[in-house]
């Protein structure tokens, strides 16, 4: 075979030049990277050969060694794992299948622009790519030439990949006398710490030691194993240091962030089993991508299963890391088969418990320090609410709002404790971001009145608030929906007290009003479902408001968005009888001196406002435009 020349995927190429320029205060990390690897090559391999013990031959003493060649200032990692085919080289090695992988790319960019205007950042780069976890790819902020040279188990050939890290890599025929995989470095000049054994041994000890495979380190004849080998979460838990619980984060989640959370527990009972996880401190990049891929890896038995295993926790807990073992399981049967069987469901089970009642406690008891995490990983848990009736309440517990009356995000039942007398529902409005949302027309009656409305601004949001209906026997209703009540809500304390309710009852109604709303009516037709009096706005001429019984105006936009819909529900138009404008307006339509061509103007301003603070487009800009400059040069003469 010859030698074959292939370019890197786009993305991989941008990510070694992110890679090879940055991180440069935790380059050692690379050593931990390329041991994981090799000892996740040696755990599929003894999984593997649980079915095909040809495979390994009956060899199941794995090991990782390490070696230095100070002449050719070469440091390689060797493993007797599963090893790696052609095609899989090509694959692996020279792209990156990893979810959130574009979110990555766009922020690291966008830091580079940053630096370049000399801009403050959102995060630095470094954390960045902490959070995304570079892998194998890290070995070049240490290498100026990377050679794997690997031979797949159950296979004779073996290849040799090669690569400068700069768009190109080759792959070889070549030899290898056993499967598994050599990765060698070569070095860069300012580099060569790492031929050092001392240095070596101790990144090992610092950041690889809970490995359960032995890391060797052979200079010629002579062996030393460097950690400890024995798998971390087998030990007792006042064995166990906080550092070492990092250091084995940092590992099994491919992480750099310290744990949020660690829970390490034995369960004995119908099954029995022992979980090692982890909640992160920073929010890892695919949290949001479709696969909803879960990171907590399976062992049976202390012998690796699958990470990614459907049928161990629900697709709203994916951002726990870490592993769960269990001697109950059994070790015969395919990944495939796990999913459905009934023993892993009981370990789900207490699973979900075990975390969701940690979170409680945390939200409970150290309110500050929950906050982060319902920063980071509140839309994810949401989830669960409408997919996992069982635990809908608990999740509902630990959940917690941004409310207009808050500066810190409120429990539910902190909202409904404090409800106002007259109040019997939990108001909420839906939007894109809390910025908007907040300078909502709609919010006005409410916040005249003392009444707190909870912000949703999450897309899940729109899901789960009809799936679940109420709470604490208050139904959830939103303030852009007809029929807000808000007359039986007493004033706020604040507010002129005997002022505004009372005001409203006795004030007569400016008159004309009833005209402008017929011809309001009859001007917009179609465009509305109906124009009616508001009792929400107290600043604003006009909001939009959806009936009864339609979809929610966010619901709306999202489904168009995602062109699950395209067409929209006219929206009942509400005018401020209160306010300036629509008194002078109703004047115009009482006297019938308005001629109708300047109500009609009038009235389809009116509906484009009242769009415009929705976020909504305008159908018609030019329209829009003319009717603008026809009112102005009215105005003006
Ligand atoms: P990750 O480990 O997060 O999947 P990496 O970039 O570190 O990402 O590695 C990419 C893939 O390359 C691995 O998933 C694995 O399939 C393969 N790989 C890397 N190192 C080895 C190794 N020593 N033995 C076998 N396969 C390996």
């Amino acid at each position: 075979m010859a030698k074959e020349k292939f370019t890197f995927q786009a993305e991989v190429s941008k990510l070694l030049d992110i890679v090879a320029r940055s991180l440069y205060s935790q380059k050692e990390i690379f050593l931990r990277e390329l041991a994981s690897n090799a000892s996740d090559a040696c755990d599929k391999l003894r999984y593997a050969a649980l079915t095909d013990p040809s495979l390994n031959d009956g060899n199941t003493d794995f090991r990782i060694i390490l070696g230095v060649d100070a002449k050719a200032k070469t440091l390689s990692i060797a493993d007797n794992g599963i090893g790696m085919g052609h095609d899989e080289l090509i694959e692996t090695l020279g792209t990156i299948a990893k979810s959130g992988t574009e979110a990555f790319l766009a922020q690291a960019n966008a830091n580079a622009e940053a630096d370049k205007k000399g801009k403050s950042k959102d995060k630095d780069t470094v954390s960045l790519i902490g959070q995304f976890g570079v892998g194998f790819y890290s070995a070049f902020m240490v290498a100026s030439q990377v050679d794997v040279l690997t031979r797949k188990a159950g296979q004779e050939e073996a290849f040799l990949w090669s690569s400068d890290g700069k768009g190109e890599f080759t792959i070889e025929a070549a030899k290898r006398d056993t499967c598994g995989t050599t990765v060698t470095l070569h070095l860069n000049k300012e580099d060569k710490e790492y031929l050092d054994e001392p240095r070596i041994s101790h990144i090992i000890k610092a950041h690889s030691d809970h490995i359960g495979i032995p890391i060797i380190f052979k200079d010629g004849e002579r062996e030393e194993t460097l950690n400890s080998a024995s798998a971390l979460w087998t030990l007792q838990k006042s064995e166990i240091k906080a550092e070492q619980y990092t250091e084995f984060y940092h590992h099994v989640g491919h992480a750099f962030d310290e744990p949020w959370l660690t829970l390490h527990n034995r369960v004995e009972g119908v099954m029995s089993y022992t979980n090692l996880l982890f909640i992160p401190t920073m929010a890892p990049f695919d949290l949001f991508t479709p696969e909803r891929k879960g990171h907590v890896k399976l062992y049976v038995n202390r012998v690796f299963i699958t990470e990614d295993c459907e049928g161990l926790l629900p697709p709203y807990l994916r951002f726990l890391r870490g592993i769960v073992d269990s001697e109950d399981l059994p070790l015969n049967i395919s990944r495939e088969m796990f999913q459905h069987d009934p023993r892993l469901a009981k370990i789900k089970t207490g699973l979900i418990k075990r975390v969701l009642g940690e979170l409680k406690k945390k939200a409970e008891k150290k309110p500050e320090e929950y906050a982060p995490f319902w920063e980071n990983f509140g839309a994810v848990l949401k989830e669960g609410i409408y997919e996992d009736q069982t635990n809908r309440e608990k999740i509902l517990e630990v959940s917690r709002f941004q409310t207009t009356t808050s500066e810190t995000p409120r429990s539910l039942s902190d909202i409904v404790t404090d409800m106002k007398e007259g109040q019997d529902a939990i108001y909420y409005i839906t939007g894109e971001n809390l910025e908007t949302v907040r300078q909502s027309p709609q919010l006005e009656g409410f916040r005249a009145r003392g009444v707190e409305v909870l912000l949703m601004t999450d897309p899940v949001d729109e899901f789960w608030l009809p799936a679940v209906g109420s709470f604490e026997d208050k139904p959830f209703k939103s303030v852009t929906r007809g029929g807000a009540d808000l007359d039986n809500i007493k004033e706020a304390k604040g507010a002129d007290k005997d002022g505004k309710d009372k005001k409203k009852k006795d004030k007569k109604q400016a008159p004309g009003i009833d005209e402008l709303i017929a011809s309001l009516k009859i001007s917009l037709g179609d465009a509305v479902k109906d124009v009616a009096l508001s009792e929400r706005l107290t600043d604003s001429p006009v909001c939009l408001v959806s009936g009864e019984g339609d979809m929610d105006i966010q619901l709306e936009r999202m489904l168009k968005q995602h062109k699950q819909l395209n067409q929209s529900t006219p929206r009942i138009l509400e005018i401020n009888a209160d306010h300036a404008l629509i008194v002078k307006l109703a004047g115009l339509a009482k006297d019938g001196k308005g001629s109708s061509d300047e109500l009609k103007d009038a009235a389809f301003l009116l509906l484009d406002q009242a769009r415009l603070l929705e976020g909504e487009a305008l159908s018609d800009v030019a329209e829009f435009a003319r009717r603008m400059s026809s009112m102005m040069e009215r105005g003006l003469a």
